[in-house]
């Protein structure tokens, strides 16, 4: 699933090349994908003729502000990828594509189609389940550090969870978790309860760096996501802890990864440096 790097990169991409054009047309072969408004002939005299604005994220929420006070929320979910450029018409992975004003396509590409496409009142934005239920954005500059200790500390269960449960902070999802643990140092199935304080400074710290590392190299691909234009991250190059198991500990303490599997979701640590 794309995390919070990945989807900021495809939001940096289409900021660069969506303002200004407008919308001319509007396809879909996926309806259910849009849930709001309640039918696509709705949503098509909604957007048709509309100005992009801008492009900004809200956790895993991509978030395109048209003119008349819209805004599109995009949320690719499990394969979901939004692209730009000329779309080829026989990828029968595209399912909703926008024809714009200098014939170029703004394109969802989703293989399990689990994405969700909505549209509503961009001052009402904040109202929206999606937004509000959501916790804050770690790259947000709102997020200090007294803020992230203050939310965590009334949690209960274990840190990889909690830092990829996505009603109390948004955009982290098992990449970006197992390599945030692996970089603080902290065992992924720790209690958050028996954390200590010098503790969470180092998650905090950690939180920041992997996410903007992740930014800088445009994403990670060890799956399938690419960027807006339809090339792979570079994050994927790099990862310390996620499916490294077996493989020394880059910190060369003498680890080995492990792996552990819970409800289906695998753990990447270091047993010398990331112990319970
Ligand atoms: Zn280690």
């Amino acid at each position: 699933m794309p995390e919070l790097p990945e989807v900021q990169t495809i939001v940096s991409d289409l900021k660069k090349v969506l303002p200004k054009l407008k919308i001319r047309d509007v396809w879909c072969d996926f309806k259910k994908m849009i849930k709001q408004p309640e039918s696509f002939a709705q949503f098509k005299k909604m957007v048709i003729g509309k100005k992009f604005l801008d492009v900004k994220r809200k956790g895993k929420n991509i978030l395109i502000n048209l003119s008349e006070n819209k805004t599109l929320l995009i949320h690719q979910k499990m394969t979901g990828h939004m692209l730009y450029g000329k779309i080829d018409p026989q990828d029968r992975f595209i399912h909703l594509v926008f024809t714009l004003s200098n014939g170029k396509h703004l394109a969802l590409s989703d293989i399990r189609k689990f994405a969700k496409v909505l549209i509503c009142e961009t001052d009402r934005l904040d109202t929206l389940k999606d937004i509000k239920d959501i916790g804050p954005d770690p790259l947000d500059k709102t997020f200090t550090f007294k803020k992230f200790k203050e939310i965590f500390s009334k949690k209960k269960g274990v840190i990889k969870n909690g830092l990829m449960k996505q009603e109390i902070i948004a955009g982290i999802g098992n990449i970006y978790a197992n390599e945030i643990l692996w970089e603080a140092g902290i065992h992924p199935f720790k209690k958050i309860q028996k954390i200590k304080k010098e503790e969470f400074e180092k998650i905090y710290k950690a939180i920041k760096k992997i996410l903007k590392q992740g930014v800088r190299m445009r994403g990670d691909s060890v799956v399938d996501y690419r960027d807006a234009f339809g090339k792979k991250g570079r994050y994927q190059n790099f990862h310390k802890a996620y499916q490294k198991e077996g493989e020394k500990c880059s910190k060369n303490d003498g680890g080995i990864i492990k792996r552990i599997k819970e409800t289906g979701r695998s753990a990447f640590f270091c047993p010398k440096h990331q112990k319970l």
